[in-house]
């Protein structure tokens, strides 16, 4: 059975799907059904009930999260910030400290400093880079480590293998954010994390029309968190467990392009007269390069970078590209620009932004998967036009 489901293209198209099929269906059919008839005590596990994450959509999405990230179980949920949360709140107790990495996806710095806070939950900020932080912050009530692969929106990356001994060191349970990797650049159960966090919405579906998030890892784990998303109510409904099961058929070849086309634009944007900075880590110049390098499998399609005349000139490029949409979010087929300070990041102070390093001026690109020359072409044109 397992052999079967070796190549991560094949595990993307086969596993978890029903055998023998339903009805002969190819695609698994959209199970639109809040409940399920009873099988009496002849049932195997509770009844069949959409909150119950246990419909046939589910299920077969489970199988499949769970073997292309290589964890021990998959857990669908209704966005990343539902994952994200549902995770939290499954290991953390009141009394209990959460240590995290300080430039945060906006709606988890949120979440921990509004939310956590008010449940007695106590968060301590670190500077993932900087090892010696970890050990400073570091108290009896410490009970998990949460980063991300990938931040946002300037492309650092940690040594995720450093955060993973020390987790194992002080007894923590290690989280991760990996929407920006997604499972093909890199696969957080099998470096050893305790739990994988994603929001489908962007890489696992792709194509911008879904909100889903997952959770994969460690078993015990995540029956915590299925238990907790019970109570809280972030189910997935099985029409968006659908669309986000065939958009995850495609993942790895989706990624590949996503790599390669940010790659190029990268490249081409780091020659440029007019860009002064371009933050990517797979760019050879990058102080993340050779940490991505040994960590992962490709850098994603996410970058950013900064061109010369401050905030005007990046609205006005940003005006003048043809295909790019002006869109906050990511990971989808078609390339998406913002400016992060009127954008993901509008909630911050500009101080704090300031900071933080995130300019008023830096523009974030999401590399879609159209043509790398066609994309070029349109920022040289864009560029020569400011
Ligand atoms: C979008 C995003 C989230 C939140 O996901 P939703 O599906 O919008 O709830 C969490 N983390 C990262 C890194 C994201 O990009």
């Amino acid at each position: 059975m397992t052999s079967k489901y070796k190549g991560i293209n094949t595990k993307l198209v086969h596993a978890g799907e029903p055998r023998p099929l339903i009805e002969g269906a190819v695609s698994l059919p959209i199970f639109q059904s809040s409940t399920f008839e009873y099988g009496g005590s002849k049932q195997n596990g509770p009844p069949r009930y959409i909150r119950l994450n246990n419909t046939p959509n589910h299920t077969a999405l489970h199988e499949k999260l769970r073997l292309i990230e290589g964890g021990e179980a998959a857990l669908v949920t209704a966005s990343g910030m539902a994952a994200i949360s549902t995770a939290l709140l499954a290991v953390l107790k009141p009394g209990d400290r959460l240590m995290v990495q300080s430039d945060l996806y906006g709606g988890t710095h949120s979440f921990v400093t509004e939310d956590l806070p008010e449940l007695g939950i106590g968060v301590d900020f670190i500077d993932t880079n900087n090892p010696s932080d970890w050990t400073d912050r570091l108290s009896e009530n410490t009970k998990a480590i949460y980063v991300e692969s990938i931040t946002n929106p300037l492309m650092k990356v940690c040594d995720l293998a450093a955060i993973v001994a020390f987790a194992r060191d002080h007894n923590l349970v290690s989280m991760i954010d990996n929407t920006f990797t997604s499972p093909i650049n890199y696969r957080p159960p099998e470096a050893g994390f305790d739990l994988s966090l994603h929001s489908c919405t962007k890489y696992l579906n792709g194509h911008s029309d879904v909100l889903a998030g997952a959770v994969i890892g460690r078993r015990d784990l995540i029956e915590k968190c299925a238990r907790k998303l019970i109570h809280l109510g972030g189910a997935l409904d099985p029409h968006a467990c659908s669309m986000l099961h065939r958009g995850m058929k495609t993942l790895n070849i989706r990624m590949q392009r996503h790599n390669q086309n940010a790659l190029e634009i990268a490249l081409f944007l780091q020659q440029h007269p007019k860009i002064t900075q371009v933050n990517f880590p797979g760019l050879p110049d990058s102080p993340y390069y050779s940490l991505a390098q040994h960590l992962f499998d490709g850098c994603g399609g996410m970058l950013s970078f900064e061109v010369e005349g401050g905030t005007a000139a990046a609205d006005s490029l940003i005006a003048k590209l043809q295909l790019p949409i002006c869109a906050p979010s990511l990971g989808g087929v078609e390339s998406l620009i913002t400016r992060p300070a009127t954008t993901s990041h509008s909630s911050m102070s500009s101080q704090d932004r300031q900071k933080a390093g995130i300019t008023d001026s830096l523009i974030r690109f999401s590399t879609g998967i159209e043509d790398a020359e066609d994309l070029i072409h349109d920022l040289e044109a864009g560029l020569s036009r400011i």
